[in-house]
């Protein structure tokens, strides 16, 4: 017979973890299941030979204070503003042209530039103009924006490891390593049931996000499409030798490309290797990049030509880390849940930093009560 819950979640994610202890603590009784091994979804870490588990790419949070605050004493985290400051990579189609012997090795990263570089005014303008509008913005919103970066010290495994900690004083029931293969609801019986490789469990309400990998609900024996548009991210973890001096924290690249955001992981690393000087560099890829040892070179090129790492240092190793899946939108999670009200709630996770914001208040208000004491069988 199947285990009956109140909700079941789909995934370990910061959002899933905090929506299902705040679940446990006002008294009901949720379940997670996520088809990965190890907690957090996207915000979990990666594990590279010889350097062990590190963030699994460039991560950010900007929280108002009270959420900030909220984040950090549930989570028992450290978050600090970066140092030093983001900076903005500027493009080099407008303030310089790329060196020819860039140009003659990597042919496939430049064309794309070389066959939109401006021939006319117009063309010019139309460089020009965007770029100061995103100055501009820059420039307006400055003092807030430094001030409101702010980087998961320690890097995401810590989080991850946090998030698991906190499901442990919830009691969290938790099902890892299992996919979620269909689901399907009993209008009559008012349940849900969640079909699993490893079997199948009911519950009251079904609860699904942004990156829940499902195609279709089941409704009274009638199939209704929930799938959404995929989006595939690459991330590269590149690991440097002897680059012990920090140059950067986080770096948004206008127009590059290769590379849309890089980030110093290296705090995620063990103190050991940091000592050694090791270094981490997280970057998220153009989706013009084709993954292999050619696009690494390119990318560690343009990096040290854009002063982010000095030319010396040494390769040590690289990850690529692919993330594809659903990527719902707010519209289409709102739809999704008047479709099935009240057997499926959705969380809008698109960003965890706004979803964490949304809800911080609903979930310090559960939180808040201490842990339940563990139900015996
Ligand atoms: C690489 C990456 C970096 C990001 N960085 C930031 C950032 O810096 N700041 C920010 O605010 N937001 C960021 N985001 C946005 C991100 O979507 C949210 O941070 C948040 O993690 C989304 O939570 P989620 O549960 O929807 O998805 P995820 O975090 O992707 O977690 C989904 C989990 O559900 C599991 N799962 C999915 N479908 C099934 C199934 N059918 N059966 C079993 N298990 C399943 C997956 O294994 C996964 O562990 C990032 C997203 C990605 C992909």
């Amino acid at each position: 017979m199947s285990r009956h819950f109140d909700s079941i979640l789909i995934g370990t994610s910061p959002v899933c973890v905090l929506e299902g202890c705040a679940l446990k603590a006002a008294g009901h009784s949720p379940l997670l299941i996520d088809r990965a091994e190890t907690f957090g979804g996207a915000w979990g870490g990666v594990d590279i030979p010889l350097v062990g588990t590190v963030e699994s790419g460039p991560h950010s949070l900007s929280f108002s204070p009270p959420t900030r605050e909220f984040i950090c004493r549930t989570l028992n985290l450290d978050l600090k503003p970066m140092t030093p400051d983001p900076i903005f990579v500027m493009p080099r189609r407008v303030f310089g042209s790329y060196r020819a012997s860039y140009r003659a090795r990597w042919p496939y990263a430049a064309g794309r530039i070389e066959a939109e570089f401006p021939r006319s005014i117009a063309a010019w303008r139309k460089v020009i103009n965007p770029y100061y509008h995103f100055m501009r913005d820059l420039v307006n919103s400055a003092p807030r924006f430094s001030n409101a970066i702010e980087n998961v010290i320690g890097g995401t495994p810590v989080l991850a490891k946090r998030l698991e900690e906190l499901a442990h004083a919830y009691h969290l029931d938790v099902v890892l390593g299992t996919s979620v293969d269909s689901v399907s609801i009993d209008t009559n019986a008012k349940r849900v049931t969640v079909q699993t490789q490893d079997g199948a469990f009911t519950a009251d309400e079904f609860v699904m996000t942004t990156r829940t990998a499902l195609d279709r609900i089941e409704v009274d024996g009638e199939m209704h499409q929930v799938d959404s548009k995929s989006v595939s991210l690459v991330q590269l973890l590149l690991v440097l030798d002897d680059m012990p001096t920090q140059s950067f924290s986080f770096a948004q690249f206008v127009d590059s490309p290769n590379v849309w955001l890089a980030s110093d992981l290296t705090s995620s690393l063990s103190v050991d290797l940091q000592r050694k000087g090791y270094r981490v560099i997280g970057i998220v890829v153009t989706h013009e990049i084709t993954p292999g040892y050619d696009a690494v070179m390119c990318i560690f090129e343009e990096l040290c030509q854009r002063g982010l790492i000095d030319a010396s240092v040494k390769l040590a190793g690289h990850r690529w880390v692919p993330f594809n899946g659903p990527n719902r939108e707010a519209t289409e999670l709102a739809e999704i849940e008047n479709r099935f009200r009240p057997f499926v709630r959705t969380l809008c996770s698109d960003a965890l930093t706004q979803c964490i914001e949304d809800n911080a208040q609903r979930w310090d208000a559960s939180l808040s009560v201490a842990p339940p004491a563990e139900r015996t069988a």
